[in-house]
């Protein structure tokens, strides 16, 4: 894995009208030719997607989207695809032109990003174009309270401005907390089980166990690899015990009963459920599994499109341990990667994935969603250890939410 994922970097989404100069601003702020730039309005079409690294917050991705302004059956579609990034952005720059000014359009698109409370900042574009009075803009500034500056990407001007702007209005909150950097000492042992079966894509790990790794590592802990097989003899060679065992969610059954007293246990899912959205909120849902009934509709929410195997997790083993749970037959519905259902009402259960590929912005909107339509939601690893009855012991290292799993009905 050669660079950042995706879903662990700051997203910053570049909005506007049609022919703003949004995509020459991207390849200003840059550096590169990277967005497609013509005079022709609505160039862009789907949102494009570029990494890059603005110091000192580190790895961003910049998304480019289609003029909001975009007109037509095809416009239409592509204005929708541009709100939709809305959801997963964590810092929103609006475009517009210094020759038109600030319109009852940028100003409408304004006001609803602050209404979902996403930091915005305002870039007069084309400024060699037309020059606006500094009155003018301060008052702009004022009436929307946001940070306002004047760029060219002809002459360069207020390029390195954007990018301290930048700097300065990224939430500090985007990461969320580490994956599990927080939960171990220095020096400490960490054991991960990683079942190699025919669902482990071939020659690498998955991105929760290298993202896991990596922040094991990044917090001085020692960090052992090993499949379900060997846990009992690593566990035997080792001079102390580990301080913490994190498993995938299919071995748990199997390393729960081969982790010693005092060892903590939980799983690579049930670290991101918390890395990536709302630990308490993902468990707070699984009690609903026991009022479940035959013919119920569930919905089973993977934010990628990987490759199914025979026996997958989400398309086999999970509606089969329902439906044992169930006694009966349930209706399952399955979305991936980006699309997410809008009407959630339908559903008596949302599982969702350990969500790799998503930013937590995307996640926690996701949470919130189904939260406003009142339907329980839980991942796979919250799933799994409570179909298994290790739920209680999985959630050891995250005493609040064991609380609320006590305090469940
Ligand atoms: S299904 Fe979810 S957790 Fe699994 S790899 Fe895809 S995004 Fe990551």
């Amino acid at each position: 894995m050669q660079e950042t994922p995706k879903g662990s970097r700051l997203h910053i989404a570049i909005l506007g009208r049609r022919n703003a100069g949004k995509s020459s601003l991207i390849n200003a702020l840059t550096n590169q030719k990277v967005a497609l730039v013509s005079d022709i309005p609505g160039t862009t079409t789907d949102p494009v997607y570029k990494a890059m690294e603005i110091l000192p917050i580190g790895p961003v991705m910049i998304i480019d989207t289609a003029g909001i302004d975009d007109t037509g059956y095809l416009g239409t579609l592509r204005v929708q695809s541009t709100m939709k990034v809305l959801n997963k952005a964590d810092l929103i720059i609006i475009v517009l032109e210094a020759e038109s000014g600030m319109t009852q359009y940028e100003k409408t698109l304004i006001e609803g990003i602050k209404a979902k409370k996403t930091p915005v900042i305002g870039v007069i574009n084309k400024s060699d174009k037309a020059v606006l009075s500094p009155a003018l803009i301060a008052e702009w500034g004022k009436e929307f309270n946001i940070p306002l500056v004047s760029t060219s990407v002809k002459n360069g001007q207020g390029i390195d401005e954007l990018k301290k702007l930048i700097v300065t209005y990224a939430p500090a909150d985007w990461q969320g907390p580490p994956v599990v950097g927080d939960l171990i000492q220095p020096k400490d042992t960490v054991i991960l089980v990683t079942p190699i079966d025919s669902a482990a894509p071939k020659g690498r790990l998955i991105l929760p166990q290298v993202q896991t790794i990596r922040d094991i590592l990044d917090h001085d802990g020692v960090a052992i690899v090993i499949k379900e097989t060997e846990l009992q003899q690593t566990l035997d060679n080792l001079r102390e015990l580990p301080k913490l065992i994190v498993t995938d969610s299919q071995a748990f059954e199997r390393v729960s009963a081969e982790t010693p007293p005092g060892v903590m246990l939980t799983s690579f899912s049930i670290l991101f459920a918390r890395y990536k959205g709302d630990l308490e909120a993902l468990v707070s849902g699984v009690k609903s599994i026991e009022s479940l009934k035959p013919g119920d509709k569930i919905l089973i929410a993977e934010a990628c499109t990987h490759h199914q195997q025979a026996d997958d997790i989400g398309t086999v083993k999970i509606p089969r341990w329902l439906q044992e749970k169930v006694g009966g037959s349930l209706e399952f519905e399955w979305s991936t990667g980006t699309h997410f259902p809008e009407d959630l009402t339908k559903y008596s259960l949302i599982v969702h994935c350990g969500a790799c590929m998503l930013n937590r912005k995307e996640m926690l909107h996701r949470l919130s969603e189904v939260s406003a339509k009142a339907v329980p939601v839980v991942n796979y690893g919250i799933l799994i250890a409570y179909i298994h009855g290790i739920l209680q012991q999985a959630l050891e290292p995250f005493p609040h939410a064991q609380t609320i799993l006590n305090e469940l009905k």
